[in-house]
């Protein structure tokens, strides 16, 4: 069987799309594989306008290949700014996957937002696109609050400024397995498994 290969390059993204797999699949799971590891160093444009788009672009673009892919596209929308940055997340202030820049962009904008509106969710929609054209997507989300100052080392991105108040920690006070219980990726990731139920990944 072909290996599913996971349409990114976001090494944390890639362990907890992979971990979360392994969780929903099981012994069904076939070998996961990255970019990296079938060789593949494009770059994937993401032209697209809605977090369903650009996922169905990453994966539908490594389908073509012949393999079956999985890819997410997801970002923080934050209330205070009508949604934004939304699918601009990853370069929210410039340049691409800069995280720090990125987060101090944030508090600046939020700066004189109060405390009860400080809302916003993390998004996450997972397509899983096959080499006929087929696609399955699946949509998850993640309330929380936005920080007035960084909270814990874990994670990635906006992780030390999301508060999730279940738990009454960051994204980045939380361990990699308690994150990938409740994040946004792990909603998406049941919603697809729920999709997926009784087909095959074939
Ligand atoms: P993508 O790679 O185009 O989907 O960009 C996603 C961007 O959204 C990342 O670079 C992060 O800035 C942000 N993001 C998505 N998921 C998370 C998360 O779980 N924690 C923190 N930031 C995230």
């Amino acid at each position: 069987m072909k290996p599913i290969v996971i349409a990114s390059n976001n090494q944390h993204k890639i362990a907890e799309i992979r971990a979360i797999l392994e969780t929903v699949f099981g012994e069904n799971l076939p070998e996961v594989k990255s970019l990296a590891e079938i060789g593949y160093d494009k770059e994937i444009v993401e032209d697209g306008t809605t977090f369903e788009e650009n996922a169905a672009i990453k994966a539908k673009t490594i389908a073509s290949l012949g393999y079956i892919a999985i890819a997410d596209d997801s970002g923080l929308c934050v209330d205070a700014l009508d949604g934004a940055p939304g699918i601009f997340s990853a370069r929210y202030a410039g340049e691409e996957h800069d995280d720090e820049a990125n987060n101090r962009k944030l508090l600046r904008e939020l700066e004189n937002v109060p405390d009860e509106n400080r809302g916003a969710k993390f998004v996450s929609v997972i397509c899983l696109a096959y080499p006929d054209g087929r696609t399955v997507t699946a949509r998850g989300e993640c309330p929380g609050k936005i920080l007035r100052t960084y909270r814990g080392t874990a994670g990635f991105g906006y992780d030390p400024l999301f508060f999730y108040e279940p738990a009454g920690q960051s994204f980045a006070e939380l361990s990699g397995p308690r994150k990938n219980a409740i994040s946004h990726r792990a909603r998406s990731l049941a919603a697809f498994a729920e999709k997926m139920r009784g087909e095959k990944l074939q």
